[in-house]
């Protein structure tokens, strides 16, 4: 079930923030009952051992309906053998066809607990629209949405997984869709896979569907483009490109466009990217590209070549994409426990201590730039209000995530982290995570309430 919130907090007392060294007290208020920020003061006295106050963190990509399936007995004579793409979407065809609307919210809420208590109070959830589950995950996605809506924002993907414009099913998938469309209001974006077509034509058709249907319905749309390591392939992205151009989506919508994986936009050259860029720029586009490496490293290989032990992976620079080439980028945790991506947590802090990794991103200002992607970064990429950079000003909103430096080891020791990048470096354990959605604690499962002084309520 949703965690236990605390009353609303007046004000926060005597924290570090980003790139300060002094501490604050920040005031919050209530207008609507999400609190906001109203000033941020230098505390009294200094405070040797004073917690670090961020902005919380987000999902900008995740699969709400596929969470955990390694996790659920039910399950478990569908565990990968191979471990290959074509495993994981025919094992996971056949998962889909047990769903069922209780699973689901099962599996939900490990996800969404998890993450919340990691510090996530937003996300874009995709759930899967499509002949085999019919509209069993989205009914779920939106009674989860509605239970969990204090503590965490559920934007909702309605996802077409499987082709729309090719196969048999093609047809029934797409009335599904649009009986989705038309019967739930909780829906705000729109996705699909145009790679899963049996074609080009038909991923291109995808394409246009997606982007047409999204204008008419004043939605967001959201695409798992061009993911594979083949340079042979075309680049769906231009014509993801030439379709918003075309439809003139700049001056009609203010929603945005976010395109995922891309692995095999990493064979461009540089001057491809800064190409990619400028259309992007001069034409006004709100597209953002998100990340997914735990998935890309997992799944994304180049075909298979007579050098076994050669094996590169690809997933998109996002640091450089954003630092050379301005554009907007985030990373993002996409699958947990399913055949797509068996290993690693819904915790966006083990996904930036892994881009320090992947993108040889050691100084600490990419430490910075990565938890900006993974929390203020990835909020304005799914098309929530978010403030720019880590700071905690006047007009933030009031989610927060409060790095504390309790003993976790039972050896009365305790590591203080008093700046970004020994959080991204070293994520703390999640007794040391305090959360806070819209101005309200949540209710610590370790018996910590009460012991900070740093929390005032009316
Ligand atoms: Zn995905």
């Amino acid at each position: 079930m949703p965690p236990r919130l605390t009353a609303q907090i007046q004000s926060i007392q005597g924290v570090r923030l980003a790139g300060e060294s002094s501490t604050w007290d920040i005031q919050l208020e209530y207008s609507s009952n999400k609190g906001t920020v109203t000033s941020v003061t230098p505390h009294k006295s200094e405070v040797a051992e004073s917690p670090l106050a961020l902005p919380a963190l987000t999902h900008p990509h995740i699969h709400l309906d596929k969470a955990f399936i390694h996790s659920t007995p039910e399950y478990a004579h569908y565990l990968p053998s191979t471990g290959t793409f074509q495993e994981a979407l025919s094992s996971t065809a056949k998962v889909k066809q047990q769903f069922n609307h209780s699973d689901i919210l099962r599996r939900g809420e490990w996800l969404l607990a998890e993450s919340v208590a990691s510090g996530v109070t937003a996300m874009r959830a995709f759930v899967e629209v499509d002949h085999t589950v019919q509209h069993t995950c989205l009914e779920a996605a939106a009674t989860l949405k509605n239970q969990w809506a204090e503590s965490c924002n559920i934007q909702i993907v309605c996802f077409a997984q499987d082709p729309i414009f090719s196969t048999e099913f093609a047809d029934q998938n797409m009335a599904l869709l649009e009986d989705a469309l038309a019967q739930y209001p909780q829906i705000e974006v729109i996705g699909t896979t145009p790679y899963v077509e049996s074609d080009t034509p038909a991923a291109k058709r995808n394409i246009e569907w997606a982007i047409d249907r999204a204008l008419v319905s004043n939605k967001h749309v959201d695409f798992h483009l061009d993911y594979n390591l083949d340079s042979s392939k075309e680049p769906l992205v231009w014509h993801v490109l030439q379709t918003l151009k075309d439809r003139d989506w700049a001056v009609r919508s203010a929603k945005r466009v976010m395109l995922g994986h891309c692995s095999r936009l990493t064979l461009l050259t540089d001057a491809e990217w800064a190409r990619l860029a400028a259309d992007i720029h001069e034409n006004n586009l709100p597209v953002s590209f998100v990340g997914l490496p735990t998935s890309d490293i997992y799944m994304a290989a180049p075909p298979e070549s007579d050098q076994p032990h050669n094996r590169p992976r690809g997933t998109l620079q996002v640091l450089q994409m954003i630092r050379k080439h301005k554009l907007d980028a985030v990373i993002g945790v996409n699958n947990v426990g399913n055949a797509f991506t068996p290993w690693g947590l819904p915790d966006p802090l083990s996904l930036a201590c892994l881009g320090v990794g992947i993108y040889q991103a050691g100084s600490q200002t990419d430490a910075e730039l990565l938890y900006e992607c993974v929390s203020t970064r990835a909020r304005a990429a799914i098309g929530l209000e978010s403030q720019v950079g880590l700071g905690i000003a006047q007009g933030c909103g009031a989610d927060l995530l409060l790095v504390q430096h309790r003993d976790d080891t039972g050896c009365e020791v305790s590591r203080l982290r008093t700046n970004v990048a020994e959080v991204v470096w070293t994520p703390p354990e999640k007794m040391n995570r305090d959360v806070v959605c819209g101005g309200r604690l949540k209710v610590s499962p370790y018996g910590t309430d009460g012991e900070d002084s740093v929390y005032r309520y009316s």
